[in-house]
């Protein structure tokens, strides 16, 4: 199922300015409030896409990038599993709405997963963001190098990524500061241990009391930063480009991830790409091919000369080296294939037609012979 565009789930226009965007959130939220919907799981759906929505609208950035990219633009910021309540941000906006204790309602609506706890934290690594980059065919013979905008999250400037109102972080009690219980138990078999991630701080080994209001604890927040991505020569469709140590950072002055970068190639009006060739096919005049003819083909910077030698046949490729494809991990380039093509002319004037009546006379005592020999010369071509 493809994904519902934002505005059309919030029931605004595109172009709803802010309060509308947010008395529209407000209104769905109240509808599907978990409190009014209990054990309805539709309903949990339709608040969470709501928020969703109200989470890209209702910021401008994101949805600058959502305007400009749709849902492929925005999505990576929200990590692997899409959007989840630890992406929300928006809380004061319906808090409320909720009669305080909005955190609270999360917990146990979502599992505990409220803050990101659903993906679990045993590492503290931050999600990797992934984004899908089209690059035109001069770009990639080359290399180029793009700036992108992208919402990553950073360390809260409030509590400094700790997640604390007052820098306080308290060791877990029950599994003290492990992250793990273990659990003893006697079988058949005699005593048996298991260890589990530990329940009451899912695995971190600290506990907060004190949340930050401005992360509730996260540690994080969403922040739209300019990236430049270095494309070397010679990518290929679905590539990837893995920057390290720029995607999200983790909850709670975790590790960064990585961004990944999707390569996609743009069709090209004119050129052809073949491993690192590029095939140019170009159309001449029945008298260019027969008197031969110096002519101007384009390449990937700029025209070059190009000599059509008397007596060229349809079909003929020529080779202009160098003029491909940069490749990857080497210090060769391929190189441009032009292929001609014969075009005979449909519409004569009469000069012309009385021309080519002549023309017949000579082509006459010419005797074209079918068969392998003329497929081999075709297969000769090349030059
Ligand atoms: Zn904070
Ligand atoms: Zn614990």
């Amino acid at each position: 199922m493809s994904k519902r565009d934002y505005y059309e789930v919030l029931g605004v226009p595109k172009t709803a300015d802010e309060a509308e965007i947010k008395k529209a959130y407000r209104k769905l939220a109240m509808q599907f409030h978990p409190d009014k919907n209990p054990d309805n799981k539709e309903a949990e759906e339709k608040f969470k896409e709501a928020s969703e929505a109200y989470e890209v609208l209702s910021d401008k950035d994101k949805r600058q990038i959502y305007d400009q990219y749709g849902h492929a633009g925005i999505d990576q910021q929200f990590g692997n599993g899409g959007f989840s309540w630890s992406n929300f941000s928006r809380f004061d906006d319906i808090s409320d709405l909720f009669g305080g204790g909005f955190s609270s309602i999360f917990d146990t609506l979502f599992g505990g997963g409220g803050f990101g706890g659903g993906r679990g934290r045993s590492s503290n690594r931050g999600e990797d963001l992934q984004i899908e980059l089209s690059l035109t065919l001069p770009e990639i013979a080359l290399g180029t190098e793009k700036k992108i905008k992208i919402s990553v999250k950073d360390a809260c400037d409030k509590c400094d990524g700790s997640g604390s109102a007052n820098g306080k972080v308290d060791t877990c009690t029950q599994c003290r500061g492990t992250g793990q219980v273990r659990t003893v138990r006697q079988s058949l078999f005699g005593q048996m241990q298991t260890v589990s991630e530990c329940p009451s701080c899912r695995g971190e080994g600290k506990i907060i009391q004190n949340k930050c209001s401005k992360c509730y604890g996260e540690g994080r927040m969403g922040k739209v930063k300019e990236i430049t991505v270095k494309i070397p020569a010679g990518v290929e469709e679905n590539q990837y480009i893995r920057l390290r140590g720029q995607g999200n950072i983790g909850p709670r002055n975790g590790s960064h991830g990585d961004i990944l970068v999707l390569i996609h190639e743009k069709q090209d009006d004119v050129f052809e790409r073949d491993g690192n060739n590029i095939i140019l096919e170009f159309p001449i005049n029945v008298s260019q091919a027969v008197l031969g003819d110096e002519i101007l083909v384009p390449t990937l910077s700029g025209n070059a000369k190009m000599k059509v030698p008397a007596g060229t046949q349809s079909g003929r490729l020529f080779r202009l080296k160098g003029q491909g494809i940069q490749g990857l991990n080497s210090y060769s380039r391929g190189d441009l294939i032009v292929k001609v093509n014969v075009i005979t002319p449909t519409r004569l004037s009469r000069e012309e037609t009385e021309l080519y009546q002549r023309i017949r006379e000579f082509d006459n005592k010419r005797v074209l012979k079918p068969g392998k020999s003329f497929r081999d010369k075709l297969r000769d071509l090349f030059t």
